[in-house]
């Protein structure tokens, strides 16, 4: 006969804290912090990877991007500039057919399939021997000095702490400095963020020529009758009758109330463009409907003091800092209006690179910032921010806190630090995958991040 199970009694008592102890804390699983711990335990480091979501991958899963941005130069045979482990992503993705280069704003990107990613990420973590910490959000930081001696997170199963040596800090909000009371930046307008959106069921061949000024020449005579705030971005096909769109502003105020009503409201700006695309384009749109709707999309939010700034001027004159950790060339894409996204292009050479003093917050000695809370003017932020440099700036967090073990990040050897990120600096790469997408996509493609 079949055993049924008896009830058992138990109670919570006096339970204290588990704690994890490892040699780097990664707090945030997004393009950075995934990056970081990846190449953290590739060094052989013991890694916790923290995360208040309870998946990993940050807004690369869960704000539903599709397209990864930032990892090319410019021009008709762009250089690869990102290099490192996330590259085993790119290949195992582009050979399974889950992602694919599209050339856009002079440069290429690549499509890349959400479940794909997340699934890659979830078995590249446990390869790595990487501890997974999800659904775990910071609450407090312990310090000793200069030093973050441990992180205490709350979870649904009660507190953990995590001990370690060397923390990252790829939050997006920078929480850890936040939390050890540093002064911070903001920008003193709102950086606006987009609910994504996917649509399926649409005519794509009745729709694959279209410009996107069709799409807009709509958007803005009849946006305000629909109740549309953004009049701009970007809609493309995936394949399968589904097309991606880029096209809500929302605010996204650092408030849990005030973050979950902007997620509520960026749906809405999507329902109604449905409403708007299906009586304005029958033909492609009639039978359409939303197949997924992403969370709500921040773009940028609080940045770190570093020692050294990113500023807008550095970018436009690609200025080559002493302690450069990465190249990129991805536009000034600033947010700041509810209607329109501001471009700024640059030139088929250009460059610009990240010092690494604008990862490590001034004051503390064993935290390095990685991803979109670096220490940069809003507006230079919006030309690294993209993933392709938030996998460099993983990369090269992970290989600095390596380096210094138990001394300061901000006395570490720089030519040493720079040698072991060379191909990310200078090599001059071009991927074979590059001449598949050269005409593929005609002058009216586009991408944004
Ligand atoms: C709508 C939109 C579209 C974009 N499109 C593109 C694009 O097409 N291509 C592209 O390359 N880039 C794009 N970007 C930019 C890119 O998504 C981000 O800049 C990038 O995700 C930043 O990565 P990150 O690792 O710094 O942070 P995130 O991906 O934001 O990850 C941060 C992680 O930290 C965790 N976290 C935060 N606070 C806490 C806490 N207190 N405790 C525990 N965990 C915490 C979060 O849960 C999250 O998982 C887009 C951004 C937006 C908003």
């Amino acid at each position: 006969m079949t055993r049924f199970p008896e009830i058992k009694p138990i109670r919570r008592g006096g339970a204290e804290p588990k704690v994890l102890d490892c040699d780097v804390c990664v707090l945030g699983s997004g393009a950075a912090g995934l990056s970081a711990a990846l190449e953290a335990g590739a060094l052989g480091e013991s890694v916790v990877l923290a995360d208040a979501a309870p998946q990993v991958g940050g807004q690369a899963i869960s704000a539903a991007l599709g397209t990864l941005c930032g990892l090319y130069g410019n021009g008709p045979q762009p250089l690869r500039l990102v290099h490192g482990v996330m590259d085993g992503m790119i290949h195992e993705l582009i050979a399974a057919g889950e992602a694919a280069p599209r050339r856009a704003r002079n440069t290429v990107i690549l499509d890349y399939a959400i479940d794909a990613w997340q699934r890659w990420a979830e078995r590249a973590v446990v390869a790595a021997g990487v501890t997974p910490l999800l659904g775990a959000v910071l609450r407090e930081v312990e310090r000793g000095g200069t030093r973050v001696t441990a992180l205490a997170f709350a979870t649904r199963f009660g507190e953990v702490r995590v001990q370690a040596r060397a923390f990252v800090d790829a939050s997006g909000d920078a929480v850890i400095p936040w939390l050890s009371d540093l002064e911070m930046n903001t920008a003193d307008e709102p950086i606006y963020g987009t609910v994504m959106a996917m649509f399926e069921r649409v005519d794509t061949d009745a729709c694959a020529d279209w410009p996107r000024s069709t799409y807009h020449e709509a958007m803005k005579r009849r946006g305000a009758e629909f109740g549309l705030v953004r009049f701009d971005g970007f809609i493309f096909p995936v394949g399968d009758g589904r097309v991606n769109l880029n096209l809500t502003h929302i605010e996204t105020p650092l408030d849990a109330v005030g973050l979950a009503l902007a997620g509520i409201e960026g749906k809405r700006q999507v329902d109604a463009l449905l409403a708007l695309f299906r009586e304005e384009f029958p033909e492609a749109y009639g039978r359409a409907r939303v197949a997924h709707y992403g969370q709500a999309g921040i773009r940028q939010t609080r940045t770190i003091v570093g020692t050294r700034r990113l500023t807008v001027e550095a970018v436009r004159n690609g200025a080559v800092p002493d302690d450069r950790v990465l190249r990129c060339s991805w536009p000034i894409e600033l947010h700041t209006t509810p209607e329109t996204t501001h471009w700024e292009m640059f030139d088929e050479d250009h460059l610009h690179y990240l010092p690494f003093g604008a990862m490590t917050p001034k004051g503390l000695d064993n935290v390095v910032v990685a991803g979109r809370c670096i220490d940069a003017e809003p507006a230079a932020l919006a030309s690294v921010r993209v993933m392709g440099p938030c996998f460099a700036m993983g990369r090269a967090a992970a290989e600095a806190v390596h380096q210094v073990e138990a001394g300061s990040l901000h006395q570490l050897d720089m030519a040493a630090l720079q040698a072991r990120l060379a191909d990310n600096l200078t090599e001059t790469t071009r991927d074979p995958w590059l001449e598949r997408s050269v005409g593929e996509s005609g002058p009216e493609a586009y991408g944004a991040g």
